[in-house]
């Protein structure tokens, strides 16, 4: 076993040059005798440029490879996201009252010793109040276009819970120009092929402007062609479209109505006919897409859809089509090579699952990265734990669809249907009819989202748990209503404290002027 002192990345997307970033923090490419991390992109194929909407993780990933606040909203013209506000999910078209619900990223604001709030939710405490809006400040804040801090917070700090909307096409740009500060290595080249070894390893990648290239590890981030782990070296893709359907997406950027126009701090999900549409505001243009089941409709009803959505600023402008593999390896290490991104697996973008997978694929490899060689063990190790974590992720956006009482047509019936759902989800939603969910119904180092999130897509849906076994066990009804009534106080105080979302963002293009100038 030789000790591993060469890693090759192949692909510059996000996948590729975040973990390169990561990497290069975590190994020390830098230092003498550190682990070397070269990059190969290919000049000719681009990256998929789409992946707006991210996940709190996203703060700590910054923070850990090393770009602040400031730089990363200036150059990536990205804007803060609390949340994401699901319209049309839950009832049929048509049926009376609102039909919205809100996922914020802040947990429930239960003070230390005060009564977990959720059971006295259920049991009416909060009235007719919505269970995200009853038990934080996050929904009324961002209801009101505020951002979740103010100016005066330190970088990646704030009241409120929070993660970004941004240009994937200047995200990967700017990784792209902190990788090489880091010690990273570009080459740009296109992989033509793959050499494997007796063993069935992989010897060497060969490319067409640089040669030969080695490294004693592989991350293959090519995307979803998967030129290593994919076709070189064969490891299965899993097709989930029998549990989530959608499997093409239109794609569009469109200017605002007005240039001072509020910028939604929260990504907008509206439930279409055969899928759904993203609606994620950036500082200078809204990105909007609509992904959809090919089974249930066609390309061109698609675009129909989308333009009906997006209105008079659809006109002139065509879409992007994309068609999407949906499902995930579940061997994403094999041998001398890992696939991290798009190359291991694509789960639809509901709840912006992609950039959280990559931080946790890359996270774990930079743990456990075999220094000695000894590679078996750990891959192991990764394929379990990856295998786990889309398995729940599978299950959380599946939770989205299957409560549904949309029956209009047969992308939402077959949604509802059962025999969709996966058995783990099917178990869970048995017993939460009796009891509302528990921390410890979940594993939490293995989960991407955390119980509060499932809570509120749960209770956003409409689910019901009925608490007759648990009442006697709740004594702290009173406390429970006084603590409801305190936080729809603080929503007014919490609006006035915190800055409007777009004032907010300019505030951090401003800093990032002066930074410049200076
Ligand atoms: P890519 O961006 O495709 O990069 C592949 C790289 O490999 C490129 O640099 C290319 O040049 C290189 N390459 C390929 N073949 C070769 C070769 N032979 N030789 C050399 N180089 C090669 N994720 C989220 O977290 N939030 C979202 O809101 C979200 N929305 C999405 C919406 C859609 C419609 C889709 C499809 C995905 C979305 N994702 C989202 C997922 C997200 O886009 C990806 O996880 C992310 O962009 C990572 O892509 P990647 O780097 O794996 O692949």
């Amino acid at each position: 076993m030789a000790p591993i002192r060469n890693i090759l990345i192949v692909g510059g997307g996000t996948a590729g040059w975040l973990a390169a970033c990561f990497l290069a923090k975590m190994l020390g490419a830098k230092a003498d005798g550190a682990v070397q991390i070269t990059l190969v992109e290919s000049p000719e194929i681009g990256i998929i440029g789409v992946g707006e909407g991210t996940f709190p993780s996203i703060r700590g990933t910054l923070s850990l490879i090393g770009i602040d606040e400031a730089r990363f909203i200036r150059e990536c013209n990205a804007t803060f996201k609390q949340g994401v506000r699901f319209n049309h999910w839950v009832r049929p078209a048509g049926a009376p009252g609102p039909d919205h619900y809100f996922h914020p990223f802040s947990q429930p604001s239960q003070r230390p010793g005060g009564p977990e709030l959720l059971p006295y939710w259920l049991m009416g405490a909060a009235g007719n109040v919505p269970f995200a809006a009853a038990a934080t400040l996050q929904k009324h804040v961002a209801d009101m276009s505020h951002g979740p801090k103010r100016v005066t917070d330190g970088d990646f700090l704030g009241p409120l819970n929070y993660a970004y909307h941004f240009d994937a096409g200047r995200f990967a740009a700017l990784l792209c120009t902190h990788a090489q500060t880091l010690g990273v290595r570009r080459v740009e080249a296109t992989v033509e092929d793959v050499t494997l070894d007796g063993e069935g390893a992989i010897d060497s990648v060969v490319t067409r402007e640089a040669g030969v290239l080695r490294g004693d590890l592989y991350i293959d981030c090519t995307g979803f062609r998967a030129r290593l782990i994919g076709e070189a070296l064969g490891s299965p893709f899993r097709n989930i479209s029998d549990t989530l359907f959608v499997d093409r997406a239109l794609a569009m950027q469109v200017p605002y109505e007005r240039p001072d126009a509020p910028i939604p701090s929260y990504t907008i999900s509206t439930a279409h006919e055969a899928g759904w549409t993203w609606d994620i505001g950036l500082h200078e243009r809204r990105g909007i897409g609509y992904v959809y089941s090919s089974r249930h409709t066609s390309d061109e009803r698609a675009d129909e859809v989308l333009r009906g959505y997006i209105g008079k600023a659809s006109e002139g402008r065509t879409p992007r089509l994309l068609k999407l593999n949906v499902g995930y390896r579940e061997t994403q290490w094999v041998k001398n090579c890992v696939a991290i991104g798009l190359s291991s697996g694509f789960l639809e973008p509901l709840e912006s699952s992609g950039i959280g997978l990559i931080e946790a694929a890359t996270y774990l490899v930079g743990f456990l990265f075999p220094h000695d060689g000894n590679l078996a063990p750990v891959a192991k190790t990764f394929n379990a734990q990856m295998k786990a974590r889309y398995e729940r992720i599978v299950d959380f956006i599946k939770l989205h669809y299957c409560l549904t009482q949309r029956r209009d047509n047969a992308f939402w019936i077959e949604n509802a249907d059962p025999a969709t759902i996966p058995e783990s989800l099917r178990d869970q939603l048995a017993m939460w009819r009796a009891r509302p969910p528990h921390r410890l119904d979940f594993v939490t180092d293995l989960e991407m989202y955390p119980p509060s999130s499932w809570q509120y897509v749960l209770y956003g849906m409409e689910f019901a748990t009925t608490l007759h076994a648990n009442r006697a066990a709740l004594p702290e009804l009173d406390a429970a209503k006084r603590e409801f009534q305190t936080i729809a106080q603080l929503c007014h105080h919490a609006v006035k404290d915190l800055p409007p979302h777009r004032a907010l963002v300019d505030h951090y293009l401003r800093r990032g002027e002066g930074l410049r100038r200076a």
